[in-house]
């Protein structure tokens, strides 16, 4: 039975990819070289435009989404009556588990499903893998959170044996960091923390009324709670105003006063002049020449289906970590029979997301607080940086908490499980919902993952996506390391909690993933798909996120991070595609590409 699926299956690609390059018998090759093709304008790619065309290089830039308008496409002020579905989707689609970024008000073209781009997940893992198809791509909805690895993080095998150290140091990528802070302004404030290294920040907003409660509880535990760092601006920068503490940030925000790439980046490149952007171009392959350096992209124009090809002298992926991996994996050559730059087999493994477990605590004392501005930026004010770095803990590594909750804007599905969990119907569960509301606060334990042989990405020799293009199949396993830091965020939310006079009321369910463990890519940080390192047998990038097989390729998105850290990836991201950006202008000004 399980055969003939599959015949079934491999039939309908067949079909499918035949008729789609049917649609594409006409291959319009671009007559230009340009110096650089970089794939993907998020966090990644729109760093390497911004850099390498402010350093004087001609760029064309691929993004498989459509432009961005901020004006028109960002929902930050719209009220719940102006969307069809007061922004819970056809079918109350935002309020199913596990569908809650898919509300109306959210940045556009993010989304778990892209309709005809499909992806799938072995029959013993579980998977989800949040996509974006805009400019900007996910920096348009990402959550802000902007903290720098530790110079352990660089270093974690050494200290414990377990997965691999970074071919570069804190020290290599501190100056990186310092710029970046500095371009797309971060908050925060100078702690002195050995696992959270302080950074270039602008003053950080003050703590809510339901924060300091929070905090109240940790101070007594011994556990610290600081202010946030998140690339959001407190003060005017570079011409982006100051955050105007709407709280709605995941929606974007029209004026730019939080980062993303389609605003504070791409606009600098294009004033260069030396930027072509071509949006609705969805790479399906790298084109290499007879010398074995990469030449190109082959693209779908998907306004007109046809196959179209640019010519590059350097190529820039930047796609994010798994569809750079699929790129690399889908760009077979007699040159490269296992996927470009993948004589290490290690394209598409090591795999990591972040360890996930959240819980909510209710604090009664919230019930009696008058009305009161609780405004601020669209995140939390604090937060709880890893604290027990200088003890033997049950799982190697560390987390941290970011939290959420008191008196926000009612949002998508907020009141739901507390009309699910309360008796009553009419005015008295209006009344309850009156009383509670605001009175809980959330938490959410972001740790680091070890890599594990369990856990990478392939291609489906099966199915491909609409365009005809091979889609990726997703292995994945948590180890005991994980389950282990769950159980710890689990106790640690609920000591925080009763510290503070509240009642944890997260429970596990028969069913549930042990401690409330996210399903791999849930977290939306994953990364080391094509991980960097000293050794070409066991790497696929140099320090320089340079590919080592191809030296005119550079994969500069998360594909390259060699562990992933409890800290959120995409200000390192950022700071290594400008590293890498630097590093590629220097070898090309010698000539060495
Ligand atoms: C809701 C949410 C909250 C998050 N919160 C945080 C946070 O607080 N802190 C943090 O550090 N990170 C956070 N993240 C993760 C963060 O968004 C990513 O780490 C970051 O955007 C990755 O950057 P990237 O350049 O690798 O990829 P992306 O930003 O995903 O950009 C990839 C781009 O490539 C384009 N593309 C894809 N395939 C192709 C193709 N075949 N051809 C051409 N173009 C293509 C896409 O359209 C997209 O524009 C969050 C993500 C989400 C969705
Ligand atoms: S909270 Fe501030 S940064 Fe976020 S959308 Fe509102 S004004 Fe913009």
């Amino acid at each position: 039975m399980q055969i003939m699926h599959g015949l079934q299956c491999a039939l309908q690609s067949a079909l499918q990819e035949r008729q789609v390059r049917s649609l594409m018998s006409q291959v319009v090759r671009s007559p230009k070289t340009y110096d650089v093709c970089v794939v993907g304008s998020g966090a990644g790619g729109g760093m390497a435009a911004k850099v390498l065309t402010e350093g004087g290089l001609n760029v064309v830039l691929l993004e498989a989404g459509p432009p961005l308008n901020p004006d028109v496409d960002y929902k930050e002020h719209v009220w719940a009556y102006e969307l069809p579905h007061r922004g819970a989707g056809i079918g109350g689609n935002a309020i199913k588990p596990g569908n809650g970024l898919e509300n109306e008000f959210l940045a556009p073209t993010g989304a778990w499903t892209i309709e005809g781009e499909p992806y799938t997940v072995a029959a013993d893992s579980k998977f989800r893998w949040f996509r974006s198809r805009i400019v900007g791509g996910r920096t348009n909805h990402w959550g802000r959170i902007a903290l720098r690895f530790a110079p352990v993080d660089f270093r974690s095998k050494t200290r414990d044996g377990l997965g691999e150290d970074w071919p570069i140091s804190y020290e290599d990528i501190a100056p990186y960091y310092d710029k970046v802070e500095g371009y797309i302004g971060v908050f925060g404030t100078k702690e002195n923390i050995p696992s959270a290294p302080d950074g270039i920040f602008q003053p950080p907003p003050k703590p809510r009324c339901s924060e300091v409660i929070v905090k109240r509880g940790c101070d007594k535990v011994g556990i610290p709670c600081i202010p946030s760092r998140m690339a959001i601006l407190t003060e005017a920068l570079n011409g982006r105003p100051a955050c105007h503490y709407c709280g709605q940030c995941g929606r974007g925000c029209r004026r730019a006063s939080n980062f993303s790439s389609s605003q504070v980046l791409i606009p600098p490149a294009q004033r260069t002049g030396r930027l072509t952007l071509i949006t609705g171009a969805m790479a399906r392959e790298l084109l290499v020449g007879a010398d074995g350096k990469a030449a190109g992209v082959s693209y779908v124009d998907k306004a007109s289906r046809s196959e179209k090809r640019v010519h590059a002298k350097a190529v820039v992926l930047a796609a994010s970590a798994c569809e750079s991996a699929r790129l690399l994996l889908n760009s077979k050559s007699s040159l490269f029979p296992d996927g470009l730059a993948n004589s290490s087999g290690m394209v598409g493994r090591n795999l990591m997301d972040s360890v996930g477990s959240d819980g909510e605590g209710y604090f009664p004392q919230m019930e009696k607080i008058p009305p009161h501005n609780h405004d601020g930026v669209g995140g939390m004010h604090v937060y709880v940086p890893w604290w027990k770095y200088d003890r033997q803990n049950d799982f190697p590594r560390g987390y941290h908490i970011e939290m959420g909750g008191g008196r926000e804007m009612p949002g998508v599905g907020m009141f739901h499980d507390l009309c699910d969990d309360e008796e009553g119907y009419g005015v008295s569960l209006k009344q309850t919902c009156r009383k509670m509301y605001g009175c809980f606060m959330g938490f959410s334990g972001r740790g680091e993952m070890i890599p594990n042989a369990d856990s990478y990405c392939d291609i489906d020799p099966d199915v491909v996506d609409k365009w005809g293009i091979p889609v990726l199949r997703f292995h994945f396993k948590w180890s005991d390391h994980e389950l282990k830091m769950a159980k710890d965020m689990q106790e640690t939310f609920r000591a925080i909690t009763e510290a503070a006079g509240g009642t944890y009321v997260t429970r596990s369910r028969p069913g549930d993933n042990p401690y409330g463990i996210a399903d791999g890519g849930v977290i939306i940080h994953e990364v080391g798909t094509a991980r960097m390192g000293t050794d070409p047998a066991t790497s696929v990038l140099n320090g320089y996120c340079q590919a080592h097989d191809v030296k005119n390729l550079f994969v500069v998105d998360g594909a390259g991070l060699v562990t992933n850290p409890d800290k959120n990836p995409t200000l390192t991201i950022l700071a290594l595609s400008w590293r890498a950006s630097d590093h590629l202008l220097d070898q090309a000004r010698k000539g060495n590409l």
